[in-house]
Parts: structure tokens; C-alpha cells; sequence
């Protein structure tokens, strides 16, 4: 693997000549930018095999292509062995980040396209199949970041794509020619843009008849010309520019999110996996769901075991660790964060084999473990803030705790239990605000809603797979009619 540890990741990222904007201004060098960095940081994670015993196990597995190792963030899974690890490292990167390592969008894209690829071969004797392995060969062997580029802008949502007023609401192809395809249009959302050396677009939904030119999936360098980023913002995410990284809560990792803009941006054939295949567009969009899906029942649980530590010690520093409805509520927390760990666990070990040989997840069991997720983190969030008290949106900040003219005040009216400085409690305190009011909650909160899809798409696929009639008959027999 050419990158092979964090320091040689962040070094990469700032070889990338790509168009970066941050809060309205070009941006030489976006990895190094301090509301960039600690998202880099958090992918850089996946690159780390030495700070802890596991991670090796985790983070690295044989390559079915090659026989070497990879990263398992560019593995295709083999097994439901496989799929149950994928999720146990994604718990395990949760707990060390606290928040989204940005990692998981490409390996889920790439294990759909895999089986879909085979499938549409078969079905009009295309060779997207043999190219798309050659791509994710290379991306193992160089072990780079792929953003899994999915969601269009969709203008109004009550129109298909080709009903737009603006016929670049969904990305689409504009020009075509024997060495390649000129795609135009806008990804939105996407987690870890900036922090990716490769860009892997799929189509949004299922395309119909008449809209061939959306049904399209690729790969391009980020630093392709015709594609610029524009960071998203986050709550309180300009404390991270303040010097005072006890404000920011989660000083070291961060998520990132960015509009992605492709202007007439040309992508080789060799790197076209899907180009006007209507018929099997839909499947990319269901397969690349339940495996993303699937990954919120690893990475969100690795980030509520987190939380659930820092009831434990807001408690302890405030006195009530003893209280019965305190412990209580820490139970609970528990009890949601392994329900969801218990989903995807679930869904991994249903898992089947594609006809591409690959595994893939049990849809239904998937997007139940995504539907949860688009609840339980949000009850989490709300016993932790419980046990937190008012404190987590009304603390002074790091500069008056540098102030010696009312520093001794803080230290005397925030501090609780004995044995405990106030900024120990402060400190605890201000990572609850992150995860559950700051930038951390457009990771652990709002994306628990929105990505892989909004809670509807889930409904419609649990509806979809819930084999309602088979249940009747199963009533219809033992009620004896
Ligand atoms: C933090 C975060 C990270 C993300 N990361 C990625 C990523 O890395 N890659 C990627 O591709 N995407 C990513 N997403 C995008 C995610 O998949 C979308 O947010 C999700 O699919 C919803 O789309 P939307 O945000 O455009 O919401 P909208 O489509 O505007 O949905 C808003 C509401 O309208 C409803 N709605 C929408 N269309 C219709 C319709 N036609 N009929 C009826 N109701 C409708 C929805 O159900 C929802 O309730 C991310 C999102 C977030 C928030």
C-alpha cells in the first residue's frame, strides 16, 4: 500500500492542486485549513495500525484480487465474515474520533458497483466489470480515499431529472466520444470531499426510460479540472479558527461535508462504470443504501460508546453517579447504542453472495438498522444532555479561563464533587455541546437522519421487503381460516 500511515495520508492530501472553497475564499492548501484539519485528522485514523492492538485485525485484510493487503476501507467483501469486521471497525474508529472518519462512502459505493457492474455485463455485454476491478486494484494498491458521490442536487424534488427547469439539477453526461464522457451537474453533501483523492459519482435513484443521460457512474481524481469544492458549514465550526480548542470540544477530529461542482468534466472511458444502463441504475442506488446503511450500525455506535463515557464522567464530576435515575438513563443509553450495533451486526451475518461472488447485507435488516439510527442517537443525545445540566450551552469559554482576573472565580463556582477541577468538568462538557449542539451533531445527529437516505427511503424499502401476504398466511393457518 503506497500510503501506509497517517502522516503519509495528510502528506498526499496536500499534493492535491484542487479548487477548494472555505468560507467564500480559495483555498491554497485545504488540508492544512484549521475547519479542515481535524476532518483530515479523523481520516487519517484509518490509516493508523499503531496505537492500538486491534487495529491491525480491523483495519487490514487480504485483497481478493490480488491476494495483498489492503485496507479493508478498499476491500470487497467476501464473506459474512467480512461484512461483521467492516462493522467492528467502524465501532472502532467511532470510539477513537468521536465523530464520522469519512471513509466508509467510497468502500460502500464500490462494493454496489461491484455487484452491479457483473449484473450489467451480463445483461448488455458491456465490460464495466473488468474496468471497475482494475479501478479498486489500483485504489488498494495505492490505498487512497474515495468519496462515494451520490446525491444530486435534485432541484424540485416533485420532478424526474429530466423535468428539471435546470437540466444539471442531476448530474448527467453532456458529450460523449470513444475516449470518454463530459459529465456536468453538482454533488451535495459529500461527507469527506475535501479529505478524498478520488471521487466516485452514482447515480441518485432509479432512471427511467428517456433519462440514459443520468444513469451514469464514474471515478475521477478530485484534483480533476472542472471540479471544485465548497466546504459546508457546521454549527459553531468558526471557534476551530478562535485558538482555543477547549471551546471546540472535540479539538482533534472533525467531520466535513462539501458541495461538490462538476463543470464539463471529462472522465476516460477506462474509468466509466455505468453509462446509460437505466435498468440496473436502481440497483447501484439500493445496494450502495444497504451497505451504507449497514455502516451507521458500526460508526454511530463507536461514537455512543464515547458518549456514553461522558455521562459517566459528567456524572462523576458533578456529584450524581450514584443517583438511581442517573443510572439509569446511562442504562438506557446502553441499551439504545447496542440495539443499534445489534442491527448491523444482524444485517452482516444475513448477509449473501452476489452472482459477482462478493457478499452483500440483508436489505430489510439494514434499512431497520438505519431507520433506528435515524431515531436513537437523538435519544441518546437527549438523556446525555439530561445527565449534563443546563451547563452544556452556558459555559464561559477557554479565554476567560485564561484571564486571571475572574479564572479563580470558574475554578470556584463550576467546580462540583471533590476531586474534580472545574476544567476536568468543563472539558467533558464542551465535547457534549460538540456532539449534541456543535459541529459534531451535523456527524452524529443530523446525518444520522439524512444520510444513506432520509427516514422515508428506509420505510419504502421495509415496506417493500416486509412480505406482508407470506405473514398472512402464516396468521391464516394458525387462526385456522
Ligand atoms: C451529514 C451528511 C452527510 C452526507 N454524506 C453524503 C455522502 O457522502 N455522499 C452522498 O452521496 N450523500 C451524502 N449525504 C446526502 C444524503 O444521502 C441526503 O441528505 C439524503 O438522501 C436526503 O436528501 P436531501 O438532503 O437532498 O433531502 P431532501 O431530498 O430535500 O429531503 C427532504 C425531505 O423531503 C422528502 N422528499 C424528498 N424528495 C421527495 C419526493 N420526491 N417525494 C416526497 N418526499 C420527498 C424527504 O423524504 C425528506 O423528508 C449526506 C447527508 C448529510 C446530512
Amino acid at each position: 500500500m503506497k500510503i501506509a500511515t497517517p502522516a503519509g495520508y495528510l502528506e498526499s492530501l496536500e499534493s492535491l492542486e484542487r479548487d477548494v472553497y472555505v468560507l467564500g475564499e480559495r483555498c491554497e492548501c485545504a488540508a492544512r485549513h484549521p475547519m479542515v484539519r481535524p476532518a483530515a485528522n479523523a481520516v487519517a485514523e484509518t490509516y493508523d495500525l499503531e496505537s492500538e492492538a486491534e487495529a491491525e485485525r480491523l483495519l487490514l485484510t487480504e485483497s481478493h484480487l490480488t491476494g495483498r493487503t489492503v485496507s479493508r476501507f478498499t476491500h470487497i467483501h467476501q464473506s459474512t465474515d467480512d461484512l461483521v469486521d467492516k462493522v467492528l471497525m467502524q465501532r472502532f474508529l467511532g470510539r477513537r474520533t468521536a465523530t464520522c472518519f469519512q471513509r466508509c462512502v467510497g468502500m460502500d459505493g464500490l462494493n454496489a458497483l461491484y455487484s452491479v457492474t457483473h449484473e450489467c455485463d451480463a445483461a448488455h455485454g458491456t465490460g464495466y466489470h473488468r474496468r471497475l476491478r482494475d479501478y479498486i486494484e489500483w485504489v488498494q494498491d495505492e490505498n487512497v480515499v474515495v468519496e462515494g458521490a451520490m446525491t444530486d442536487t435534485k432541484g424540485d424534488r416533485s420532478l424526474r431529472p429530466g423535468e428539471q427547469p435546470d437540466p444539471d439539477a442531476f448530474l448527467h453526461v453532456v458529450d460523449q466520444s470513444a475516449e470518454g464522457i463530459t459529465v456536468r451537474g453538482a454533488k451535495a453533501h459529500q461527507t469527506g470531499a475535501i479529505n478524498s483523492h478520488e471521487i466516485l459519482v452514482m447515480p441518485t435513484t432509479a432512471m427511467r426510460e428517456g433519462e440514459e443521460e443520468y444513469a451514469v457512474s464514474f471515478a475521477v481524481p478530485a484534483d480533476s479540472k472542472g471540479v471544485t469544492f465548497i466546504l459546508g458549514r457546521q454549527p459553531s465550526d468558526t471557534r476551530k479558527l478562535e485558538d482555543s480548542p477547549l471551546d471546540v470540544g472535540n479539538p482533534m477530529y472533525g467531520s466535513q461535508e462539501a458541495l461538490v461542482v462538476f463543470d464539463d468534466v471529462f472522465v476516460p472511458r477506462e474509468r466509466v462504470f455505468m453509462c446509460g444502463e437505466v435498468d440496473v441504475s436502481g440497483y447501484v442506488v439500493e445496494r450502495f443504501a444497504a451497505f451504507h446503511r449497514q455502516s451507521y450500525g458500526g460508526c454511530k455506535v463507536g461514537v455512543g460508546d464515547v458518549l456514553v463515557g461522558a455521562a459517566r464522567l459528567a456524572s462523576l464530576y458533578q456529584g450524581v453517579d450514584r443517583a438511581s435515575h442517573v443510572r439509569d438513563k446511562m442504562t438506557e443509553m446502553v441499551h439504545l447504542n447496542e440495539t443499534l450495533f445489534a442491527c448491523g451486526i444482524a444485517c452482516s451475518s444475513m448477509g449473501r453472495a452476489t452472482a459477482a461472488g462478493n457478499y452483500e447485507v440483508d436489505p430489510l435488516l439494514a434499512n431497520v438498522c438505519k431507520l433506528n439510527v435515524t431515531r436513537f442517537p437523538f435519544e441518546i443525545a437527549r438523556l446525555l444532555q439530561d445527565i449534563a445540566g443546563g451547563i452544556v450551552v452556558t459555559m464561559p469559554s477557554e479565554k476567560d479561563f485564561r484571564n486571571p482576573d475572574i479564572a479563580p472565580y470558574l475554578e470556584k463556582y463550576l467546580k462540583c464533587a471533590d476531586g474534580y477541577t472545574a476544567l476536568d468538568r468543563v472539558k467533558i462538557l464542551k465535547f457534549i455541546e460538540n456532539v449534541t449542539v456543535g459541529c459534531g451533531a451535523s456527524a452524529y445527529l443530523t446525518e444520522s437522519i439524512h444520510g444513506a437516505g432520509s427516514p422515508q427511503a428506509q420505510r419504502i424499502m421495509i415496506a417493500r421487503l416486509a412480505e406482508l401476504d407470506k405473514k398472512a398466511e402464516l396468521a391464516r393457518r394458525i387462526a385456522g381460516i
